[in-house]
Protein backbone atom coordinates (compact mmCIF):
# COMPACT_ATOMS: atom_id res chain seq x y z
CA UNK A 1 0.00 0.00 0.00
CA UNK A 2 1.16 3.66 -0.99
CA UNK A 3 -0.36 4.85 2.44
CA UNK A 4 1.49 4.79 5.85
CA UNK A 5 1.08 6.45 9.17
CA UNK A 6 3.39 6.75 11.97
CA UNK A 7 2.71 8.11 15.82
CA UNK A 8 3.16 11.44 16.28
CA UNK A 9 2.91 14.10 19.67
CA UNK A 10 -1.06 14.39 20.07
CA UNK A 11 0.26 18.17 21.81
CA UNK A 12 2.19 18.74 18.48
CA UNK A 13 5.77 18.46 19.36
CA UNK A 14 7.59 17.82 16.22
CA UNK A 15 8.71 14.51 16.27
CA UNK A 16 7.20 11.11 14.29
CA UNK A 17 7.91 7.10 15.20
CA UNK A 18 6.91 4.11 13.55
CA UNK A 19 3.56 2.33 14.71
CA UNK A 20 6.14 -0.83 15.09
CA UNK A 21 8.02 1.08 17.82
CA UNK A 22 7.25 0.69 21.32
CA UNK A 23 6.49 4.05 22.46
CA UNK A 24 2.54 5.31 24.53
CA UNK A 25 4.14 8.72 25.30
CA UNK A 26 5.97 12.00 23.88
CA UNK A 27 9.37 11.85 24.66
CA UNK A 28 9.46 15.63 24.32
CA UNK A 29 6.68 16.74 26.53
CA UNK A 30 4.93 13.76 28.24
CA UNK A 31 1.73 13.75 26.36
CA UNK A 32 -0.11 11.15 24.43
CA UNK A 33 0.42 10.01 21.22
CA UNK A 34 -1.51 9.69 18.04
CA UNK A 35 -1.34 8.08 15.13
CA UNK A 36 -1.47 10.43 12.36
CA UNK A 37 -1.68 9.32 8.52
CA UNK A 38 -0.29 10.76 5.70
CA UNK A 39 -3.08 12.96 4.86
CA UNK A 40 -2.20 13.89 0.79
CA UNK A 41 -2.05 10.16 -0.19
CA UNK A 42 -5.15 9.67 1.27
CA UNK A 43 -6.76 12.55 -0.55
CA UNK A 44 -5.43 11.47 -3.57
CA UNK A 45 -8.80 9.17 -3.78
CA UNK A 46 -11.96 11.38 -4.27
CA UNK A 47 -14.59 11.13 -1.35
CA UNK A 48 -16.81 9.38 -3.90
CA UNK A 49 -14.10 6.51 -4.60
CA UNK A 50 -13.59 6.33 -1.03
CA UNK A 51 -17.01 5.81 -0.36
CA UNK A 52 -17.86 3.23 -3.35
CA UNK A 53 -14.32 0.84 -1.72
CA UNK A 54 -15.54 0.58 2.04
CA UNK A 55 -18.73 0.23 0.65
CA UNK A 56 -17.84 -2.94 -1.91
CA UNK A 57 -15.95 -4.28 1.27
CA UNK A 58 -18.55 -3.91 3.69
CA UNK A 59 -19.22 -7.28 5.59
CA UNK A 60 -18.10 -9.32 2.12
CA UNK A 61 -15.69 -12.34 3.12
CA UNK A 62 -12.50 -11.24 1.24
CA UNK A 63 -9.92 -11.50 4.13
CA UNK A 64 -9.25 -9.11 6.04
CA UNK A 65 -11.81 -6.15 4.48
CA UNK A 66 -14.99 -7.81 5.11
CA UNK A 67 -14.32 -6.68 9.06
CA UNK A 68 -15.63 -3.40 8.99
CA UNK A 69 -12.56 -2.42 10.69
CA UNK A 70 -9.62 -3.67 8.00
CA UNK A 71 -12.50 -2.41 5.05
CA UNK A 72 -11.09 0.51 6.28
CA UNK A 73 -7.22 -0.23 6.44
CA UNK A 74 -5.89 2.64 4.69
CA UNK A 75 -7.16 5.14 7.11
CA UNK A 76 -6.54 2.54 9.91
CA UNK A 77 -3.24 0.65 10.07
CA UNK A 78 -1.60 0.31 6.44
CA UNK A 79 1.59 -1.04 8.19
CA UNK A 80 -0.24 -4.31 9.08
CA UNK A 81 0.73 -6.91 5.87
CA UNK A 82 -2.82 -8.90 5.71
CA UNK A 83 -1.34 -12.68 6.64
CA UNK A 84 -0.65 -10.88 10.39
CA UNK A 85 -4.34 -9.43 11.06
CA UNK A 86 -5.98 -11.28 14.04
CA UNK A 87 -9.25 -10.27 13.26
CA UNK A 88 -12.84 -12.03 14.51
CA UNK A 89 -14.79 -9.87 11.99
CA UNK A 90 -14.99 -6.83 13.83
CA UNK A 91 -17.88 -4.13 13.50
CA UNK A 92 -21.13 -4.74 10.98
CA UNK A 93 -22.79 -3.92 14.28
CA UNK A 94 -26.50 -3.42 13.87
CA UNK A 95 -28.01 0.14 13.43
CA UNK A 96 -31.47 -0.09 15.56
CA UNK A 97 -34.19 2.19 14.80
CA UNK A 98 -35.57 2.67 17.78
CA UNK A 99 -38.89 3.32 16.73
CA UNK A 100 -40.98 3.54 19.77
CA UNK A 101 -38.46 4.93 22.48
CA UNK A 102 -37.83 7.27 19.88
CA UNK A 103 -41.95 7.93 20.28
CA UNK A 104 -42.13 8.20 23.64
CA UNK A 105 -39.62 10.60 24.18
CA UNK A 106 -40.52 12.71 21.30
CA UNK A 107 -37.58 11.82 18.75
CA UNK A 108 -38.54 11.12 14.88
CA UNK A 109 -35.50 9.62 14.21
CA UNK A 110 -33.30 7.58 17.34
CA UNK A 111 -30.65 5.05 16.46
CA UNK A 112 -28.50 2.91 18.36
CA UNK A 113 -25.71 2.06 17.36
CA UNK A 114 -25.33 -2.10 18.91
CA UNK A 115 -21.41 -1.53 18.75
CA UNK A 116 -22.08 -4.62 22.27
CA UNK A 117 -23.47 -6.88 19.49
CA UNK A 118 -20.12 -8.59 18.32
CA UNK A 119 -17.24 -11.00 19.72
CA UNK A 120 -16.49 -10.08 23.35
CA UNK A 121 -19.47 -7.88 23.65
CA UNK A 122 -18.30 -4.89 23.94
CA UNK A 123 -16.61 -1.88 21.13
CA UNK A 124 -13.47 -2.91 22.61
CA UNK A 125 -12.95 -5.40 19.85
CA UNK A 126 -12.73 -2.96 17.26
CA UNK A 127 -9.61 -1.46 18.94
CA UNK A 128 -8.20 -4.52 20.33
CA UNK A 129 -8.13 -6.10 16.87
CA UNK A 130 -5.59 -3.37 15.60
CA UNK A 131 -3.61 -3.36 18.53
CA UNK A 132 -2.86 -7.12 18.36
CA UNK A 133 -2.54 -7.25 14.81
CA UNK A 134 0.06 -4.90 15.13
CA UNK A 135 2.23 -6.80 17.73
CA UNK A 136 2.08 -9.86 15.50
CA UNK A 137 3.34 -7.52 12.64
CA UNK A 138 6.36 -6.89 15.54
CA UNK A 139 6.65 -10.42 16.68
CA UNK A 140 6.77 -11.42 12.61
CA UNK A 141 9.84 -8.55 12.31
CA UNK A 142 11.69 -10.16 14.87
CA UNK A 143 11.02 -7.84 18.04
CA UNK A 144 10.64 -9.98 21.26
CA UNK A 145 7.49 -8.89 23.05
CA UNK A 146 6.51 -11.71 26.01
CA UNK A 147 2.78 -10.85 26.78
CA UNK A 148 0.29 -7.95 25.90
CA UNK A 149 -1.44 -6.53 29.50
CA UNK A 150 -4.12 -4.22 30.11
CA UNK A 151 -5.47 -3.02 33.02
CA UNK A 152 -9.82 -2.90 32.57
CA UNK A 153 -12.95 -1.63 34.28
CA UNK A 154 -13.55 -5.43 31.94
CA UNK A 155 -14.32 -4.93 28.64
CA UNK A 156 -10.72 -4.12 27.64
CA UNK A 157 -9.46 -7.57 29.57
CA UNK A 158 -12.46 -9.67 27.77
CA UNK A 159 -11.03 -8.15 23.88
CA UNK A 160 -7.56 -8.71 25.18
CA UNK A 161 -7.52 -11.96 26.20
CA UNK A 162 -9.78 -13.21 22.88
CA UNK A 163 -7.57 -11.65 20.33
CA UNK A 164 -4.44 -12.66 22.12
CA UNK A 165 -5.90 -16.54 22.59
CA UNK A 166 -6.64 -16.28 18.39
CA UNK A 167 -3.11 -15.17 17.96
CA UNK A 168 -1.54 -17.52 20.32
CA UNK A 169 -0.06 -14.61 22.44
CA UNK A 170 -0.18 -14.03 26.46
CA UNK A 171 -2.28 -12.16 27.38
CA UNK A 172 -1.96 -10.44 31.06
CA UNK A 173 -4.92 -8.42 32.90
CA UNK A 174 -5.10 -6.26 35.35
CA UNK A 175 -8.75 -5.97 37.06
CA UNK A 176 -9.92 -3.90 40.36
CA UNK A 177 -11.24 -7.15 41.97
CA UNK A 178 -14.94 -7.11 43.14
CA UNK A 179 -15.70 -4.09 40.68
CA UNK A 180 -16.02 -6.13 37.20
CA UNK A 181 -19.50 -8.48 36.36
CA UNK A 182 -19.01 -12.01 36.73
CA UNK A 183 -19.37 -12.15 32.83
CA UNK A 184 -16.60 -9.66 32.25
CA UNK A 185 -14.60 -11.73 34.48
CA UNK A 186 -15.27 -15.21 33.48
CA UNK A 187 -13.95 -13.91 29.68
CA UNK A 188 -10.23 -13.55 30.22
CA UNK A 189 -10.82 -16.53 32.61
CA UNK A 190 -12.12 -18.39 29.64
CA UNK A 191 -9.88 -17.01 26.71
CA UNK A 192 -6.81 -18.66 29.27
CA UNK A 193 -5.93 -14.62 30.38
CA UNK A 194 -3.82 -14.55 33.35
CA UNK A 195 -5.96 -12.57 35.46
CA UNK A 196 -4.81 -10.43 37.72
CA UNK A 197 -7.40 -9.15 40.41
CA UNK A 198 -5.73 -6.42 42.29
CA UNK A 199 -7.33 -4.93 45.53
CA UNK A 200 -7.68 -1.59 44.19
CA UNK A 201 -10.15 0.75 41.73
CA UNK A 202 -9.16 1.25 38.04
CA UNK A 203 -6.96 3.77 38.05
CA UNK A 204 -4.94 2.30 41.13
CA UNK A 205 -4.46 -0.89 38.47
CA UNK A 206 -3.78 1.51 35.54
CA UNK A 207 -0.62 2.81 37.41
CA UNK A 208 0.58 -0.73 38.00
CA UNK A 209 0.26 -1.94 34.64
CA UNK A 210 2.05 0.83 33.15
CA UNK A 211 4.88 0.33 35.47
CA UNK A 212 5.26 -3.30 34.85
CA UNK A 213 5.14 -2.40 30.90
CA UNK A 214 7.96 -0.42 31.25
CA UNK A 215 9.84 -1.97 33.53
CA UNK A 216 9.04 -6.08 31.92
CA UNK A 217 9.13 -5.22 28.21
CA UNK A 218 5.38 -6.09 28.11
CA UNK A 219 3.32 -4.52 25.57
CA UNK A 220 0.86 -2.48 27.20
CA UNK A 221 -2.86 -2.72 25.05
CA UNK A 222 -4.78 0.83 27.30
CA UNK A 223 -5.98 3.56 25.30
CA UNK A 224 -2.96 5.61 26.03
CA UNK A 225 -1.85 3.52 23.24
CA UNK A 226 -3.49 5.06 20.13
CA UNK A 227 -3.32 2.30 18.17
CA UNK A 228 -7.02 1.11 19.49
CA UNK A 229 -8.35 5.02 18.69
CA UNK A 230 -7.61 3.69 15.25
CA UNK A 231 -9.97 0.87 14.85
CA UNK A 232 -12.31 2.36 17.21
CA UNK A 233 -12.63 5.49 14.88
CA UNK A 234 -13.94 3.29 12.53
CA UNK A 235 -17.60 3.79 14.46
CA UNK A 236 -17.91 6.52 12.58
CA UNK A 237 -17.42 5.44 8.99
CA UNK A 238 -19.67 2.01 9.60
CA UNK A 239 -22.55 4.58 11.45
CA UNK A 240 -22.22 6.79 7.96
CA UNK A 241 -22.21 3.45 5.48
CA UNK A 242 -25.58 2.48 7.40
CA UNK A 243 -26.69 5.87 6.56
CA UNK A 244 -25.74 6.23 2.87
CA UNK A 245 -23.17 8.68 4.24
CA UNK A 246 -25.58 11.30 5.57
CA UNK A 247 -24.27 12.80 8.98
CA UNK A 248 -26.83 12.72 11.49
CA UNK A 249 -26.92 15.64 14.14
CA UNK A 250 -26.31 13.69 17.51
CA UNK A 251 -24.11 11.13 18.39
CA UNK A 252 -24.55 10.24 22.51
CA UNK A 253 -21.55 8.55 24.31
CA UNK A 254 -20.69 7.51 27.24
CA UNK A 255 -17.25 8.80 28.96
CA UNK A 256 -14.63 7.46 31.14
CA UNK A 257 -11.43 6.95 29.71
CA UNK A 258 -12.49 9.11 26.94
CA UNK A 259 -10.77 7.18 24.78
CA UNK A 260 -13.95 6.46 22.67
CA UNK A 261 -15.23 9.85 22.29
CA UNK A 262 -11.52 10.74 20.86
CA UNK A 263 -11.84 7.83 18.66
CA UNK A 264 -15.30 9.71 16.76
CA UNK A 265 -13.90 12.77 16.72
CA UNK A 266 -10.97 11.24 15.04
CA UNK A 267 -12.62 9.49 12.76
CA UNK A 268 -15.05 12.78 11.71
CA UNK A 269 -12.93 14.86 11.11
CA UNK A 270 -10.47 12.51 8.60
CA UNK A 271 -13.47 11.66 6.84
CA UNK A 272 -13.98 15.58 6.22
CA UNK A 273 -10.50 15.90 4.96
CA UNK A 274 -10.78 12.72 3.00
CA UNK A 275 -14.13 14.77 1.87
CA UNK A 276 -15.88 11.82 2.43
CA UNK A 277 -17.84 13.91 4.63
CA UNK A 278 -18.97 17.76 4.22
CA UNK A 279 -20.35 18.53 7.94
CA UNK A 280 -20.14 17.30 11.33
CA UNK A 281 -22.10 15.89 13.95
CA UNK A 282 -22.56 17.36 17.40
CA UNK A 283 -21.54 15.04 20.02
CA UNK A 284 -23.04 14.68 23.96
CA UNK A 285 -20.82 12.84 26.16
CA UNK A 286 -22.73 11.35 29.31
CA UNK A 287 -21.03 10.55 32.62
CA UNK A 288 -21.90 9.12 35.31
CA UNK A 289 -21.94 11.51 38.66
CA UNK A 290 -19.98 9.07 40.13
CA UNK A 291 -17.13 10.05 37.80
CA UNK A 292 -17.49 13.12 36.11
CA UNK A 293 -14.27 14.57 35.87
CA UNK A 294 -15.10 15.88 32.05
CA UNK A 295 -18.43 17.11 33.16
CA UNK A 296 -16.67 18.83 35.82
CA UNK A 297 -14.21 20.48 33.23
CA UNK A 298 -17.02 21.44 30.73
CA UNK A 299 -18.88 23.39 33.15
CA UNK A 300 -15.41 25.39 33.50
CA UNK A 301 -15.71 25.74 29.73
CA UNK A 302 -12.49 23.27 29.44
CA UNK A 303 -10.25 25.63 30.90
CA UNK A 304 -9.31 23.29 33.41
CA UNK A 305 -9.24 19.91 34.47
CA UNK A 306 -8.67 17.87 37.84
CA UNK A 307 -8.92 14.22 38.08
CA UNK A 308 -11.50 12.68 40.98
CA UNK A 309 -11.75 10.06 43.45
CA UNK A 310 -14.11 8.14 41.26
CA UNK A 311 -17.15 6.71 43.71
CA UNK A 312 -18.70 3.58 43.12
CA UNK A 313 -21.35 3.45 40.02
CA UNK A 314 -23.72 0.83 38.63
CA UNK A 315 -22.09 2.19 35.09
CA UNK A 316 -18.29 0.06 36.52
CA UNK A 317 -16.47 0.66 32.72
CA UNK A 318 -16.46 4.08 33.16
CA UNK A 319 -15.54 3.99 37.00
CA UNK A 320 -12.28 6.35 36.47
CA UNK A 321 -11.45 9.74 38.06
CA UNK A 322 -8.38 10.12 35.87
CA UNK A 323 -8.76 9.15 32.16
CA UNK A 324 -5.81 9.01 29.95
CA UNK A 325 -7.61 10.69 26.51
CA UNK A 326 -8.58 13.87 28.22
CA UNK A 327 -7.25 16.21 25.65
CA UNK A 328 -8.28 14.24 22.65
CA UNK A 329 -12.02 13.99 24.10
CA UNK A 330 -11.56 17.70 24.83
CA UNK A 331 -9.90 18.67 21.73
CA UNK A 332 -12.48 16.80 20.18
CA UNK A 333 -15.88 18.68 21.84
CA UNK A 334 -14.21 21.43 21.06
CA UNK A 335 -14.36 20.89 17.13
CA UNK A 336 -17.65 19.23 17.63
CA UNK A 337 -19.68 21.73 19.66
CA UNK A 338 -19.71 19.13 22.45
CA UNK A 339 -21.76 19.10 25.38
CA UNK A 340 -21.29 16.79 28.73
CA UNK A 341 -24.15 15.87 31.01
CA UNK A 342 -23.93 13.67 34.36
CA UNK A 343 -26.13 11.05 35.59
CA UNK A 344 -27.25 9.61 38.42
CA UNK A 345 -27.82 6.34 39.65
CA UNK A 346 -31.00 6.63 39.39
CA UNK A 347 -31.47 8.76 36.69
CA UNK A 348 -29.03 5.71 34.55
CA UNK A 349 -30.69 2.45 35.76
CA UNK A 350 -34.69 4.16 35.16
CA UNK A 351 -32.98 4.95 31.54
CA UNK A 352 -31.96 1.27 30.61
CA UNK A 353 -35.08 0.18 31.90
CA UNK A 354 -37.29 2.11 29.94
CA UNK A 355 -35.42 1.21 26.74
CA UNK A 356 -35.26 -2.34 27.90
CA UNK A 357 -38.98 -1.64 27.59
CA UNK A 358 -39.15 -0.86 23.71
CA UNK A 359 -37.03 -3.96 22.74
CA UNK A 360 -33.68 -2.94 23.83
CA UNK A 361 -31.55 -4.81 26.21
CA UNK A 362 -29.23 -1.64 27.56
CA UNK A 363 -26.00 -2.49 29.49
CA UNK A 364 -25.91 0.41 32.36
CA UNK A 365 -22.99 2.61 30.23
CA UNK A 366 -25.51 2.51 27.62
CA UNK A 367 -27.80 3.83 30.43
CA UNK A 368 -25.85 6.48 30.78
CA UNK A 369 -25.95 7.74 27.53
CA UNK A 370 -30.03 7.48 27.47
CA UNK A 371 -30.56 9.37 30.66
CA UNK A 372 -27.99 12.04 29.49
CA UNK A 373 -29.85 12.54 26.02
CA UNK A 374 -33.24 13.04 27.76
CA UNK A 375 -32.08 15.79 30.23
CA UNK A 376 -30.96 17.36 26.73
CA UNK A 377 -34.02 16.63 24.94
CA UNK A 378 -36.08 18.17 28.02
CA UNK A 379 -33.76 21.03 27.72
CA UNK A 380 -34.99 21.31 24.20
CA UNK A 381 -30.95 21.29 23.40
CA UNK A 382 -31.56 17.95 21.34
CA UNK A 383 -34.68 19.19 18.77
CA UNK A 384 -37.42 16.69 18.47
CA UNK A 385 -36.57 16.80 14.12
CA UNK A 386 -33.11 16.02 15.04
CA UNK A 387 -31.06 12.72 13.52
CA UNK A 388 -29.73 11.29 17.13
CA UNK A 389 -27.44 8.32 17.42
CA UNK A 390 -27.06 6.71 20.41
CA UNK A 391 -23.51 4.96 20.73
CA UNK A 392 -24.42 1.57 23.21
CA UNK A 393 -21.17 0.55 23.88
CA UNK A 394 -21.29 -3.17 25.11
CA UNK A 395 -24.16 -6.21 25.26
CA UNK A 396 -26.52 -5.72 28.48
CA UNK A 397 -26.29 -9.57 28.91
CA UNK A 398 -22.82 -8.62 30.45
CA UNK A 399 -24.40 -7.18 33.16
CA UNK A 400 -27.00 -9.26 34.21
CA UNK A 401 -26.25 -8.52 38.06
CA UNK A 402 -27.24 -4.68 37.56
CA UNK A 403 -30.47 -5.35 35.53
CA UNK A 404 -31.54 -8.49 37.88
CA UNK A 405 -30.85 -6.27 40.97
CA UNK A 406 -32.71 -3.30 39.50
CA UNK A 407 -36.14 -5.58 39.03
CA UNK A 408 -35.59 -6.83 42.64
CA UNK A 409 -35.23 -3.26 43.87
CA UNK A 410 -31.79 -4.45 45.18
CA UNK A 411 -30.02 -1.45 44.34
CA UNK A 412 -30.28 0.41 47.50
CA UNK A 413 -26.82 1.05 48.30
CA UNK A 414 -26.56 2.92 44.68
CA UNK A 415 -29.85 5.00 45.88
CA UNK A 416 -32.06 3.58 43.23
CA UNK A 417 -35.30 2.63 43.63
CA UNK A 418 -36.72 1.27 40.64
CA UNK A 419 -39.73 2.29 38.41
CA UNK A 420 -40.17 0.28 35.97
CA UNK A 421 -39.12 -3.06 38.04
CA UNK A 422 -41.24 -6.65 36.64
CA UNK A 423 -40.36 -9.24 38.69
CA UNK A 424 -41.58 -13.07 37.57
CA UNK A 425 -44.60 -13.96 39.62
CA UNK A 426 -44.41 -17.15 41.54
CA UNK A 427 -47.75 -18.97 41.34
CA UNK A 428 -49.14 -22.57 42.12
CA UNK A 429 -49.87 -24.46 38.77
CA UNK A 430 -53.28 -24.26 38.43
CA UNK A 431 -55.56 -23.12 35.39
CA UNK A 432 -57.06 -20.73 37.37
CA UNK A 433 -53.87 -19.30 38.51
CA UNK A 434 -52.49 -18.41 35.82
CA UNK A 435 -55.70 -17.17 34.05
CA UNK A 436 -55.76 -14.72 37.32
CA UNK A 437 -52.49 -13.58 36.47
CA UNK A 438 -53.05 -13.04 32.65
CA UNK A 439 -55.93 -10.84 32.84
CA UNK A 440 -54.54 -8.62 35.54
CA UNK A 441 -51.50 -8.27 33.44
CA UNK A 442 -53.91 -7.55 30.44
CA UNK A 443 -55.81 -5.40 32.68
CA UNK A 444 -52.67 -2.92 33.82
CA UNK A 445 -51.90 -2.78 30.08
CA UNK A 446 -55.14 -1.32 29.04
CA UNK A 447 -55.08 0.65 32.06
C1 LIG B 1 -14.70 1.10 27.88
C2 LIG B 1 -16.16 1.31 27.96
C3 LIG B 1 -16.72 2.58 28.02
C4 LIG B 1 -15.90 3.84 28.09
O1 LIG B 1 -15.13 4.09 26.98
P1 LIG B 1 -13.88 5.09 27.15
O2 LIG B 1 -13.16 4.99 25.87
O3 LIG B 1 -13.10 4.57 28.32
O4 LIG B 1 -14.46 6.43 27.43
C5 LIG B 1 -18.10 2.70 28.05
N1 LIG B 1 -18.89 1.61 28.06
C6 LIG B 1 -18.38 0.38 28.01
C7 LIG B 1 -19.31 -0.77 28.03
C8 LIG B 1 -17.01 0.17 27.96
O5 LIG B 1 -16.51 -1.07 27.94
ZN1 LIG C 1 5.03 16.27 22.82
Amino acid sequence: MPYNASFQCFRGCQNKFPLTEIIYECPDCGGLLQVRHDMSELQKRSGQEWRQLFDGRYMTTKWPYGSSVWGKKEMVCPEVEDENVVSMYEGGSNLFWAERLGREIGIDDLWVKQCGNSHTGSFKDLGMTVLVSMVKQMIAEGQSIPAVACASTGDTSAALAAYCAAAGMQAVVFLPKDKVSTAQLVQPMANGALVLSLDTDFDGCMTLVQEVCHKENIYLANSMNSLRVEGQKTISVELLQQFDWEVPDWIVIPGGNLGNVSALGKGFRELKEMEIVDRLPRILVGQSAGANPLYQSYLHGFDTFEPVQARETLANAIQIGDPVSREKAIQALKVFGGIVEETSEQELSDAAARADRTGLFTCPHTGVAFAALFKLLERGEVKSDDRVVVISTAHGLKFTEFKVNYHRSELLEFGVEPQLPNMPLELPATYDAVRDALFGALEKCEG
